[in-house]
């Protein structure tokens, strides 16, 4: 193959004569241009010259600037400098331009090829090296990039990339193998062909970490999702199941233990009752029996409570149903009323419209409503006022239960869903097991909503839930 020679000289003449006699019959295929704009304009066009001869001074512009321009551009490109008259300041100039050489005008032909010569072999040497490092360098990203790759194959969590369209970039061994996968190569396939699994799927494209996913075995595993810019998303899959099970045996175990409690407690309440009916009893008996009777009803509501804690915090969602929260909501109202009645309270709901539903466990959304609604009736002083709420905004619903009772210090808000928390400022004699506000809080998680509250110690007291609303499907 022919080298390429680009011969930019302001002379047409010139350049003509030194192509046909010096360059042509040395074996070069030269290019001829006579000023910078066209020299730069056929640099862009096709392949890059071998090497390129410059006149100086060259019409458009400085030629050192451009010596420097494509050598900042072209770092491998061997420039020789051809000049009418050279100075020793040009000299020094080209030699810092990093020039293969600077002849005079008129071209003399041994001089030319032998500039030409040593071009080509610098143009060798450059090339050359910039090869070498640049395998040395893809080389050692190479490696760290296959040893990245074992660890992420290698850990025993399952992971799983997938770029910003859902298309799988990498599956790791311990996610083939949670779920049945084989060696297949899934590159560039989406996650629904790729992992038949409908939780996963849903979990990769929905935002938050609180995902759980099970595979065929029955295992259960946390699904952590991060989305990383420019690449797209990253799940993790964490083992869960010993967790699960641990839960189920806690919660086994707070069931078998209250129940057995339980029993054992109804019979004492009975015999209790049953001495006043069996003979008179002096006031001080009397006294004592009533101290026993309500140690028993104290006793009797921890244990229902911590039952029902158990099952709302075990069963999870057992009957998913569309849930009419109005009907639950006017139904608490109704069941609650002679209570705020017997107060001197007034209990009320706002006026709403139609509302959609949620989907959830009936009885446990009514628990939740209960204990709130209780809560307001029981904290609230004599003559006080409760409202609740209910709405709908951006596809959620929202209930509120607002009360001007004592309310709840503000250091003392985050603590209150916590189980056995009981605040400070509740009014004494008041009496509770501080586990409603925490099996509300299981609740409200159950449906994937949030709860929190606003107050101010002496300024009453606002919960809100917010619940997702089911979709119409
Ligand atoms: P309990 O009522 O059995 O003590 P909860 O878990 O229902 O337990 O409530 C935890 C604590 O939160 C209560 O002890 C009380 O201090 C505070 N609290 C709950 N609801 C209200 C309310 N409406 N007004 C004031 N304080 C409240």
């Amino acid at each position: 193959m022919p080298k390429r020679l680009l011969l930019a000289v302001a002379d047409p003449a010139v350049a003509a004569q030194a192509a046909d006699e010096i360059f042509s019959p040395a074996g070069y295929s030269v290019t001829q241009v006579h000023d910078i704009a066209a020299l730069r304009a056929s640099l862009r066009r096709g392949k890059l010259p071998d090497l390129i001869f410059i006149g100086n001074p060259l019409p458009g512009g400085d030629a050192f600037k451009l010596v420097a321009d494509l050598k900042a551009e072209y770092p491998t490109l061997p420039i020789i400098m051809l000049a009418k008259k050279a100075t020793t300041g040009d000299l020094l100039r080209s030699m810092q331009a990093g020039l293969v050489d600077y002849i005079g005008l008129p071209l003399e032909r041994e001089a030319a090829l032998s500039a030409a010569r040593r071009g080509m072999e610098q143009k060798k040497l450059w090339e050359g090296w910039l090869k070498r490092e640049t395998g040395r360098i893809t080389g050692s990203l190479n490696q760290r990039l296959s040893e990245m790759e074992a660890i992420l194959r290698q850990v025993n969590d399952g992971v799983l990339v997938v770029d910003k369209a859902n298309r799988i970039l990498m599956v790791n061994q311990a996610l083939r193998q949670t779920f049945g996968l084989g060696d297949a190569d899934f590159t560039g396939m989406s996650i629904e062909q790729a992992v038949a699994n409908p939780t996963l799927v849903e979990a990769l494209k929905a935002d938050g970490d609180r995902h759980e996913v099970q595979n065929k075995a029955g295992r259960v595993f946390h699904v952590r999702v991060s989305r990383i810019p420019e690449v797209g998303t990253v799940a993790s899959l964490h083992d869960i199941s010993y967790l699960k099970e641990l839960d189920r045996l806690k919660g086994d175990f707070v069931n078998t233990v209250s129940h057995d409690l339980r029993s054992p407690l109804t019979a004492i309440l009975g015999y209790v009752e049953l001495i006043e009916r069996a003979g008179k009893v002096n006031s001080q008996q009397s006294e004592f029996i009533n101290r026993v009777k309500s140690s028993v009803y104290a006793t009797t509501t921890l244990i229902d409570d911590l039952l029902k804690l158990g099952r709302v915090e075990v069963g999870a969602l057992d009957e998913v149903t569309p849930v009419n929260m109005k009907l639950i909501v006017v139904n608490a109202l109704a069941a609650f009323q002679p209570q705020a009645q017997e107060k001197g309270q007034t209990l009320r709901l706002r006026k709403t419209g139609d509302l959609p539903a949620v989907l959830g466990s009936r009885t446990q959304l009514s628990q939740m409503v209960d204990n709130l609604i209780g809560n307001a009736v029981k904290y609230t002083p004599p003559g006080g006022q409760i409202r609740v709420m209910l709405r709908e905004e951006q596809n959620q619903l929202i209930l509120h239960v607002a009360d001007n009772g004592p309310g709840i210090p503000l250091e003392e808000q985050g603590r209150i869903f916590e189980r056995f928390y009981r605040a400070s400022n509740a009014p004494s004699g008041v009496s509770g097991t501080g586990l409603g506000l925490a099996i509300v809080k299981t609740i409200v998680d159950n449906h994937r909503g949030r709860i929190w509250v606003d107050s101010k110690a002496g300024g009453g007291a606002v919960f809100t839930v917010v619940l997702p609303v089911a979709k119409e499907k």
